[in-house]
């Protein structure tokens, strides 16, 4: 779960990698940081917390030059920590490096072990410092062919930015996992995981990163290669469109708001709610598909929840004190809205159950006589390997609950997902040839799955990026 970004060419590189980050806060509230080149050397700036709070304008002055990489990151307990931050930041012998990387890498633990037992020293816990060291350790001649071997080596998702004193690098996994779009403005190029960090710096997009594409922007110009040997199928993540990118952000060549609302009618279509008086969403995350499915079962769509805006998904957020209250502070029902009706509640997803669970009864203490819980997503059974902060298997409720027991858990006179033919249906791929899906169906795009059926803990052992 991470954001990041890219600029070359513009005198105010900094400045504007600081809005292109505020822009993509969303994908992750931990840390964040930007690495700044004026051609002779990086500058970088890295801090836990929120980019507003983090970039005031003397930080920013310190960050000078024409080209700059920035990273917002957010990850679970444990190593929510400073040492993580990105971009990362070398000297090696080719000169300076800095890396902002999204997604996770599944052989990380492996490689890095065995670069550990070659004498590699590592300053974090992230998967990213992999990379750094193979690129460092390579033999061949020229950064990309640098970068190309080291990225040969490892396994999982990627979509990730290097910056050098004077060029930018640009690689999306043979998967094409997670996003990365590229974009246009009078001085210069930028790079960023979605179309909304264009959209505010008035960057024209002009396409997306294909997988296994290599883009190297310099003084020359942009010249663009393919050098990763293509993955039998696309494995574009489908929770980036069900719930964690921007709904104004155009991803995977769709715009993520319509796909939302299409998940909503689909839902809609598969589990309607006969006799329901009207449709709330829970905000934000739930809103699209709310829409949508009032719009297809013909019901009123009203605002049942409101959320405040002055509780961040913040870098605290992982500490289970603050969870306890999260709900509570973040989400307030409206009881004139809900007083003696029969609610039909969607929202896009259901981890633990715990936040449904919460809902459902504030909803009912507000008045609603009945609630019913639709959810755009199937159930969540499998943890993510490739970048999405899943807990592990078993604090995932859809994996040893039938959607009956979680409609009794959350307390929900009905309860009802959309199927993953539903899903992928929403998004123009019925049969999900394009997609990975593995939360949902435990089909892992590198064969994961084998080693996971047995396994009591499934979470990955290395920090997710
Ligand atoms: P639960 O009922 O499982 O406790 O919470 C479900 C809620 O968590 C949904 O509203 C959904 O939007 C949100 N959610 C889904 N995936 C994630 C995630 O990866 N991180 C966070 N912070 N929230 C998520
Ligand atoms: Fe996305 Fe789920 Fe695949 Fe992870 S497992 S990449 S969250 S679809
Ligand atoms: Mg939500």
């Amino acid at each position: 779960m991470c954001g990041i970004f890219g600029i070359m060419g513009h005198p105010e590189a900094s400045n504007l990698a600081y809005l292109g980050l505020h822009a993509l806060q969303h994908r992750g509230q931990e840390s964040a940081g930007i690495v700044a080149s004026d051609g002779n050397g990086l500058r970088a700036h890295r801090a836990m917390g929120l980019v507003a709070d983090i970039f005031t304008a003397p930080v920013l002055e310190k960050l000078p030059g024409t080209a700059a990489i920035g990273h917002v990151r957010y990850s679970t307990a444990g190593v929510s920590q400073l040492k993580n931050a990105q971009p990362l930041m070398v000297e090696y012998v080719g000169g300076h490096l800095s890396v902002a990387h999204n997604g996770n890498l599944v052989n990380a633990q492996e490689l890095r072990d065995a670069l550990e037992a070659d004498g590699a020293i590592f300053q974090s816990d992230a998967d990213t410092e992999v990379i750094i060291h193979l690129i460092a350790r390579s033999k061949q001649p020229t950064f990309e062919q640098k970068v190309v071997e080291a990225l040969s080596k490892v396994k999982g998702a990627y979509s990730i930015l290097f910056l050098t004193e004077n060029k930018l690098v640009a690689v999306r996994d043979p998967f094409g996992i997670r996003p990365l779009v590229l974009g246009m403005l009078k001085n210069g190029w930028v790079l960023a995981s979605e179309t909304t960090a264009l959209d505010l710096i008035e960057a024209e997009f002009i396409r997306e990163i294909d997988a296994g594409e290599m883009v190297v922007i310099d003084e020359t110009g942009l010249r663009s290669s393919q050098p990763m040997p293509p993955a039998p199928r696309r494995g574009r993540c489908i929770f980036e469109q069900v719930y964690f990118a921007r709904p104004d952000s155009v991803l995977f060549g769709s715009s993520v708001y319509e796909v939302r609302k299409e998940m909503g009618r689909q839902l809609a279509h598969e589990q309607p709610t006969p006799g329901a008086d009207l449709v709330i969403a829970v905000p934000d995350s739930g809103v699209p598909a709310a829409i949508g499915y009032a719009q297809a079962s013909g019901l009123p769509y009203d605002v049942g929840l409101i959320r405040s805006h002055y509780v961040g998904r913040t870098f605290i957020e992982p500490q289970q004190s603050i969870r306890h209250f999260g709900v509570k502070l973040k989400l307030a029902a409206v009881r004139q809205v809900l007083k003696g009706k029969r609610v039909v509640v969607v929202d896009d997803s259901i981890v633990r159950g715990t936040t449904s669970r919460k809902i459902v009864k504030m909803l009912k203490a507000a008045g609603a006589v009945e609630v019913h819980l639709r959810i755009s997503s199937p159930p969540t059974q499998w943890p993510c390997f490739y970048g999405i902060d899943t807990p592990s298997r078993q604090e995932l409720i859809a994996s040893s609950h039938t959607v009956e027991e979680i409609a009794r858990y959350v307390t929900a006179d009905s309860l009802g997902y959309i199927s993953l033919e539903g899903l992928g249906a929403s998004m123009g791929d019925r049969e999900r040839t394009t997609f990975c899906t593995a939360c949902f169906s435990g089909q892992y795009l590198l064969g994961e799955t084998t080693s996971l059926t047995t396994a009591q803990d499934v979470a990955p052992k290395v920090a997710s990026a």
